[in-house]
């Protein structure tokens, strides 16, 4: 594991002990805190292993680049998903030099695996007696799923409104659901007084500034999957802002401990009925909450909790922000199955749906190496394509089928 030498605090740069405290105090809510390391330890390490020469296939691969040794084999296999170069996709868009990183692949199929397994790999290794967090679905499942796996008890606090396959997927992992009679701020409420009263760990991934750690490994990932070289773009679904913030850091960190000269350019993807970081990024000002509306439940945001990294994450690397229709969207779920068989819910083919975009606006150039993060499954969310999939219904005759070709 590397060594953490503090949190620093994204709003107010106090500096803060490794386990002092999960948000700035002085700050509240917005002192969302950043880790740092001893990245002289850090590069140490990868001197005396190069990343080159490892065998793990899982996020424990990068111990030595996260704040905990994690749980080996232990537990569910997270990440070392596929990096995937399609030439009949790129041909289909008029972009050869694209990339797909599928985090389908994932245990609980998203993404929020990587910060799962590093929230309950810390847990593990303090000796926590449960975990708990308040979500409306990837988070949730995730974190039921990787704390099954180790015997660690998980209590998920969700809003009735939840999507029945997300429910069902609790159902069968979680230690305890609590499906509350309200919204997701009356989950988020109960699940803390939840945790002060019984002292479970808290992994509410907004705020928890580890989580952000485990979901860099997916661009470590990318950098050795692309043959140890840096892409131009990496394209990210963007709601919290914490997935974005975890691949710049990883760039950003690879580039501190001399691992490579430059960083790939970020470019955030949002709903057009939930885009705070894309206003904020083009007015040069603050987020403003919004009311949040689209299909893409994942990415159904209106007040980002993880803003300022993620602003920092697209302004530092010359990256840039744009929104997409959920019309786009769901052209982008058919267009990725149909091209390359990789099934994904609305948020996590929104990525794509922004790639396409940029690619028209000219601002990914066509001699740019493009990576899009699919971070999602479509089991996740089978019927937000209920109205727009095309079935055949045939009698058991071929004529049927013939009218159907
Ligand atoms: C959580 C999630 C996102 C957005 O990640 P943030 O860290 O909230 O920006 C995107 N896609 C999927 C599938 C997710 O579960
Ligand atoms: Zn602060």
């Amino acid at each position: 594991m590397a060594k953490v030498t503090g949190l620093v605090c994204v709003k107010c740069a106090r500096r803060y002990g490794a386990a002092e405290h999960l948000v700035c105090p002085h700050c509240g809510l917005e002192g969302i805190l950043d880790v740092e390391y001893d990245y002289n330890e850090m590069r140490a390490s990868l001197a005396r292993s190069p990343l080159k020469s490892r065998s793990e296939g899982s996020i424990w691969r990068y111990a030595d680049m996260l704040p905990t040794a994690g749980l080996g084999q232990r537990s569910l296999r997270v990440g070392w998903t596929p990096l995937y170069h399609f030439p009949r996709l790129g041909k289909a868009i008029g972009h050869d030099r694209l990339y797909i990183k599928d985090d389908t692949l994932n245990p609980s199929a998203s993404l929020k695996d990587r910060a799962s397994a590093v929230a309950v790999a810390m847990a593990v290794d303090k000796g926590a007696g449960g975990i708990a967090c308040a979500s409306t679905g990837n988070a949730a499942s995730s974190l039921a799923v990787i704390s099954a796996s180790v015997g660690l008890k998980s209590y998920i606090f969700v809003p009735d409104t939840i999507p029945k396959p997300k429910l069902y997927q609790l159902g069968a992992c979680a230690g305890r659901v609590f499906r509350v009679a309200g919204t997701y701020e009356d989950a988020f409420g109960l699940a803390t007084s939840a945790v002060e009263k019984w002292g479970w760990d808290n992994r509410n991934c907004a705020i928890n500034p580890y989580l952000v750690e485990g979901k860099k490994t997916c661009s470590l990932e990318i950098y050795e999957q692309l043959g140890y070289r840096v892409p131009d773009w990496v394209v990210v679904p963007v709601g919290d802002g914490c997935i974005i913030s975890g691949q710049a850091k990883a760039f950003k960190e690879l580039k501190t401990i001399g691992e490579t000269a430059r960083v790939p350019r970020m470019l955030a993807v949002q709903a057009d009925g939930a885009r705070p970081i894309v206003d904020a990024f083009l007015s040069k000002g603050d987020v403003m909450p919004v009311r949040a509306s689209t299909l893409a439940d994942s990415i159904r945001v209106g007040e980002p909790r993880n803003w300022r990294k993620a602003l920092r994450a697209i302004r530092e690397s010359g990256g840039s922000a744009l929104s997409v229709t959920d019309d786009e969207i769901i052209q982008a779920m058919l267009f990725l199955g149909k091209n390359a068989g990789i099934f994904a819910e609305p948020a996590g083919a929104a990525g794509f749906a922004g790639l396409l975009k940029a690619l028209r606006a000219g601002l990914i150039a066509k001699d740019d190496v493009a990576v899009v993060i699919v971070t999602g499954s479509g089991l996740k969310d089978p019927e937000s394509l209920a109205l727009h999939v095309q079935i055949c219904d045939v009698d058991s005759d071929l004529r049927s089928v013939e009218k159907c070709l």
